[in-house]
């Protein structure tokens, strides 16, 4: 499969049972459907983030990409509890992209609100 940003050849990445494409080049991340959910819960999935965020961040600017899977204009999403993570969705597919960096930015918040949630029920 073609990197949507930098039309680099990615390659599959295996983190215990989910199946990733990342990109050789701007390292950034594609899911299919879901997978960056289930990732997110893993623990020690940072380590398939391993690009560099600088690098992320100048890849991030690049908003107008075709899905690498269905060749549909992907459409800019913004994450809602953390809005500067900026990532691009499929509206066919369901696919996503990530730069670089910002797959763990989108899951430390994750792990820090479970902390949270965790305290909270430890208090009442
Ligand atoms: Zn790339
Ligand atoms: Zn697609």
């Amino acid at each position: 499969m073609q990197c949507p940003k930098c039309l680099n050849e990615m390659e599959k990445v295996v983190f215990e049972h989910v199946e990733i494409d990342r990109c050789d080049e701007c390292r950034g991340i594609w899911f299919d459907d879901l997978e960056h959910e289930e990732l997110k819960v893993l623990k020690g999935a940072e380590i398939v983030d391993d690009g560099d965020v600088r690098v992320g961040k100048e890849f991030n600017k690049i908003d107008r990409i075709v899905c690498p899977k269905c060749k549909t204009r992907m459409i800019r999403m913004v994450d809602r509890v953390q809005p500067h993570i900026w990532y691009e969705s499929c509206s066919v597919c369901n696919g996503l992209f990530f730069d670089a960096g910002e797959f763990n930015d989108y899951r430390e918040l994750t792990i820090i609100d479970r902390f949270r949630d965790l305290l909270v029920k430890e208090r009442r």
